[in-house]
């Protein structure tokens, strides 16, 4: 899908989807339009007090609210994503981009480490951002209440509206489906005392099982189409992750270290070994690579390919 890079934030490329470009507007556009709601929403949960009729005097006031909401909530997706990376990055994970797109974000890691303590804690990292960020926002909102005018209005609607929607990102994030942070979380706990792959099949069923609730939800239960097209993505993201799992079950387990030859039984040539030599060794000791000694170290590595090359 094409994407544009606008920016990097500790070395990491953060990427626009063309997809991320639609629905800015149209969460600009939804957010302007329930600025209303979302003072009666502030009003009950923060005790905000805001004048709802300040900020829906005219269209300009609610949709500039709005594309500052919109813009404040990707900004707070991009920076529970970087929570993600920093960790990830810290165990020497590369991560190649931060992208955002219509379902918000995804830092892309190089591949998820398979160490239980590390996933759970680069799982936990994102929505660990997502509250302090929604923390941060209800103390400046606390902070800045009272603030008067227009502006004042503004600004304590905004604080109190991301500090709701981050500390929601963070609840949503984890619930415990793939590919959502829970789903992980959920894995790195089962994994602490079953093989991972077992730990990711449960883990990807459960997964499975929530998304059809949501999906029911979301057809039935006046949950909206939004949320079954969530729920849908959850399903393939479980079944694909379990579907990985299967391949790599498989090889469970099984490290280098078990098929490899020991360093004292290994056949070693030296650089001055007459290919000749070489081809008949292979032929007699049944080994088609073999590393090339000098003074006892390792210089190069000879395989069956490269004698025939010549
Ligand atoms: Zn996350």
């Amino acid at each position: 899908m094409k994407s544009f890079r606008v920016g990097r934030l500790f070395g990491i490329p953060i990427e626009l989807d063309l997809t991320f470009l639609l629905v800015l507007p149209l969460f600009a556009y939804v957010i302007g339009a329930q600025v209303g709601r979302w003072v009666g929403i502030l009003n009950d949960v923060l005790g905000a007090g805001l004048d709802a009729g300040v900020l829906t005097a005219t269209p300009a006031v609610s949709f500039g609210l709005g594309t500052v909401g919109a813009l404040g909530l990707f900004l707070g997706v991009v920076l529970h994503e970087l929570g993600h990376s920093l960790v990830a990055r810290r165990y020497g994970v590369e991560i190649s981009s931060i992208r955002l797109w219509i379902f918000g974000g995804i830092a892309q890691l190089a591949e998820m480490p398979e160490d239980w303590k590390k996933e759970l804690y680069i799982a936990l990292a994102g929505p660990a951002v997502s509250i302090a960020l929604g923390g941060v926002s209800y103390a400046a909102f606390v902070a800045l209440g009272g603030l008067g005018g227009t502006v004042g209005v503004a600004l304590s609607f905004l604080l109190g509206y991301l500090a709701l929607m981050n500390l929601a990102l963070a609840g949503f994030n984890l619930l415990p489906g793939f590919p959502m942070d829970g789903g992980r979380v959920l894995r790195a706990l089962l994994a602490r005392d079953r093989p991972y792959a077992r730990a990711t099949q449960i883990a990807a069923r459960v997964g499975q099982g929530f998304a059809l609730l949501l999906g029911l939800f979301g057809l039935f239960g006046g949950g909206g189409l939004f949320l079954v097209a969530i729920a849908f993505f959850i399903y393939i993201g479980a079944s694909s992750e379990a579907q990985q799992t299967m391949m790599r079950a498989a090889f469970e387990g099984v490290v280098v270290r078990d098929v490899m030859t020991p360093a004292e039984q290994v056949n070693t040539v030296a650089r001055e070994t007459s290919v000749a030599d070489l081809v008949r060794r292979m032929f007699t000791e049944r080994h088609t690579g073999y590393p090339v000694l000098e003074n006892g170290r390792v210089v190069g590595l000879v395989t069956l390919e490269d004698a025939q090359s010549v």
